[in-house]
C-alpha cells in the first residue's frame, strides 16, 4: 500500500494538527493532476499548480484557505485564438480529523474513491464550502490531489474569452474583428448592385 507521504500532493500537517489554534503557511508548486477539464478547456496534466495559503487547526480538523493558480489551455469561443494564461481560484476547504479514521482513505495517485465522494457532495449540496477531504489515516498528511482537481475542474470557464470585449469573427467572411474593428460588408450596396444588374439585364432584353 502506498504511504501517504509518497504522494506528490502530500503536505505534512502533523505539527498544526497536534492542537487547535495552530497555523501553517503553504506556498508550494504541485503537478496538475490528470482529468482537469477536457481538450476544449483544461489544465494540462503535470503543469505547475501554485498553492498559496495556510492550514489553520480547529478542534475537529484543519481548515485550508488558499489561492490556487494554474495555466489554463483553451481557445476563445468568439475569435478562436488560443488562450494561455493563469487561472486563479480562491478556496476554503476542511480536512476533518475523524474522516481519516472513518473511511481510511489514503493519498496517492489513485484518487478514484475521492472522485466518487466529490460527485456525492455536488448532488448533496451546492454549497462549495461543505466540501471536505480526508487527512491520511495517521492525520500527519493532507493530500491536495483531489482538492486541486475538483477546485480547478469546477471553476473552469464554460465559454472562455480572450478578453471580455472580444469582438469575435466576421460571420460573413471569418475575418478577426479585433484586428480590424471597422471591418464590415456593405450589404445595402450589394443589394442595390444586384438590383441594378437585374434592371440592366431586363432592359437589355427588351
Ligand atoms: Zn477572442
Ligand atoms: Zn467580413
Amino acid at each position: 500500500m502506498p504511504r501517504p507521504e509518497d504522494s506528490q500532493w502530500a503536505v505534512p500537517v502533523a505539527q498544526v494538527a497536534s492542537r487547535a489554534g495552530q497555523s501553517k503557511p503553504i506556498d508550494a508548486v504541485f503537478p496538475a493532476p490528470s482529468g482537469i477539464g477536457d481538450s476544449i478547456v483544461g489544465i494540462p496534466e503535470g503543469a505547475d499548480v501554485h498553492v498559496v495559503g495556510s492550514f489553520d487547526s480547529i478542534v475537529d480538523g484543519l481548515i485550508l484557505t488558499a489561492r490556487i493558480s494554474a495555466p489554463i489551455s483553451t481557445e476563445c469561443t468568439r475569435c478562436l485564438k488560443p488562450i494561455n494564461k493563469d487561472w486563479t481560484v480562491d478556496v476554503t476547504t476542511f480536512f476533518p480529523y475523524e474522516s481519516a479514521d472513518a473511511n481510511g482513505r489514503r493519498g496517492g495517485r489513485n484518487g478514484r474513491g475521492r472522485d466518487d465522494k466529490g460527485e456525492v457532495d455536488i448532488i448533496a449540496g451546492e454549497d462549495e464550502s461543505e466540501d471536505t477531504y480526508p487527512l491520511s489515516t495517521d492525520g500527519a498528511f493532507a493530500d491536495l490531489e483531489a482538492l486541486i482537481r475538483d477546485t480547478l475542474a469546477e471553476s473552469l470557464p464554460l465559454q472562455p474569452l480572450c478578453r471580455e470585449d472580444c469582438l469575435g469573427l466576421c460571420p460573413q467572411c471569418g475575418a478577426d474583428l479585433n484586428e480590424d474593428p471597422d471591418h464590415h460588408h456593405d450589404v445595402v450596396d450589394d443589394r442595390f448592385a444586384s438590383l441594378a444588374a437585374l434592371k440592366a439585364k431586363l432592359e437589355s432584353g427588351k
